[in-house]
């Protein structure tokens, strides 16, 4: 199953792989993509690319068949590594991509235990890599339907993961309270219960098929002002399942566009397992501590790397498109390492720059460079204090406020003069 549980860094990297190999295509029909199932002994996945390879040496084109065996021959390699499939089971995607024009091939692999298990074992050798059964694990479950209304206007949204979506606004047209000349009072009210029957009916169509029909959300809030959501409710027109499944109802200033928002900053305590909420706790537990005179968050990354190194850090929040990568520059001759933290857009001066001065160690001028995300580093340099690290999506309004104090920050355990 599929929960918020599985770690952010996880997804962010499964999300990373698929963006990176989604538009790539092979010269030939030579892209390998594997899906291993839980049980499924690692011997028998390698025995089975054994005999395809034995299989590609038919292929007609030169270049094509390398392609394909050297594939192979790598994704055997990386299987060995493995005693067994791990609890979820290992997607594997392995082939020749180009990094500057035909014939620059050069033989990537990529692996990445998904967020739910495999269900059955799948080869495929062909033109491009087939990342869309990944893409569909990572499909939200838990989706929850908003439905906010009054009189004037009603708005559906849906909430999923770490983000929210108004799908469809309607306004009912029904004129405000004042009657026309010569109407009497009953008829003008039943003139009005007909229009307002008329459009609960409207708006319920729309809800049941876009919260059932297209989303099947597994449960719905209601709000709005007043008592058009209660009223709503009675007339029994919304899908049954849903009224089975209100989550909660609840009163908001707005209808409309502007409800379903309001209900998304009211719901928070009534979905605890929504991703969005953690992450907006999250940013607004940041703001707070950054706020205070001697709050226990920090921002920037140089800050940041300081406070790991001091084992100082909780937790590290960073958004999920923050464009910074790390250089390494590893001397050659006693591997003494200096590292540099750049935009990727300035990736050229920096390699440059760290590979410009001698090693300080031993004066040698000789370096292996290596590029990191900056996720990655974290990740890393996190779990060596005990740290966690968060990512939080940029699209949303707490990831803009994020992004507003450079897309990185921190709390830290205790606060240290001048950090
Ligand atoms: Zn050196």
């Amino acid at each position: 199953m599929l929960s918020t549980k599985v770690d952010s860094v996880r997804l962010y990297k499964i999300r990373k792989v698929i963006s990176e190999l989604s538009g790539k295509e092979g010269r030939g029909t030579e892209l390998v993509t594997l899906y291993i199932p839980p049980k499924k002994p690692i011997h028998e996945v390698i025995a089975y690319l054994r005999n395809e390879w034995g299989t590609a040496a038919n292929i007609k084109s030169d270049t094509t068949r390398n392609h394909v065996q050297d594939a192979l021959t790598k994704a055997m390699q990386k299987l060995k590594l493995y005693r067994e499939s791990p609890d979820n089971g290992l997607v594997m995607f392995c082939g020749a991509l180009m990094t500057n024009g035909p014939g620059s091939e050069v033989i990537v692999l990529r692996e990445v235990v998904p967020p739910k298990p495999v269900k059955s074992f799948l080869y495929q050798c062909d033109d491009h890599f087939h990342v869309e059964h990944l893409r569909d694990m990572l499909r939200e479950e838990k989706v929850y339907g908003l439905l906010s209304i009054d009189a004037n206007e009603a708005g559906v949204g849906i909430l999923s993961g770490e983000a929210f979506d108004v799908v469809n606004v309607m306004t009912s047209g029904i004129s405000g309270k004042t009657r026309k000349g010569g109407q009497s009072a009953r008829r003008y009210e039943r003139g009005r219960e007909m229009e307002l029957t008329y459009f609960y009916h409207r708006v319920a169509d729309h809800a049941n098929r876009i919260l059932v029909d297209e989303y099947k959300c597994k449960g719905v809030i209601i709000g709005g002002p007043g008592f058009t959501k209660e009223d709503f409710m009675k007339t029994e027109f919304l899908n049954y399942e849903l009224r089975k499944n209100v989550i909660a109802t609840i009163d908001t200033a707005y209808s409309g566009r502007e409800g379903v928002r309001e209900l998304v900053e009211k719901s928070a305590d009534k979905l605890q397992d929504v991703r969005l909420f953690e992450e907006k706790k999250l940013v607004q537990r940041f703001l707070a501590e950054v706020n205070k005179p001697n709050g226990l968050a920090v921002y920037g990354l140089p800050r940041i790397l300081s406070a790991i190194e001091k084992s100082n850090v909780e937790a590290i929040l960073v958004t999920d498109d923050v464009d910074v990568v790390r250089f390494t520059a590893t001397c050659k001759n006693c591997q003494t390492v200096r590292e540099k933290f750049v935009p990727i857009s300035k990736k050229t001066q920096a390699t440059q720059e760290l590979t410009s001065e001698a090693c300080a160690n031993c004066g040698s001028k000789e370096f292996v460079v290596d590029e990191a995300d900056l996720i990655d580093v974290l990740e890393e340099k996190a779990l060596q204090v005990g740290a966690k690290v968060e990512v939080i999506s940029s699209g949303t309004e707490e990831g803009a406020m994020l992004k507003s104090f450079g897309g990185v920050a921190a709390f830290v355990r205790y606060r240290v003069a001048g950090v």
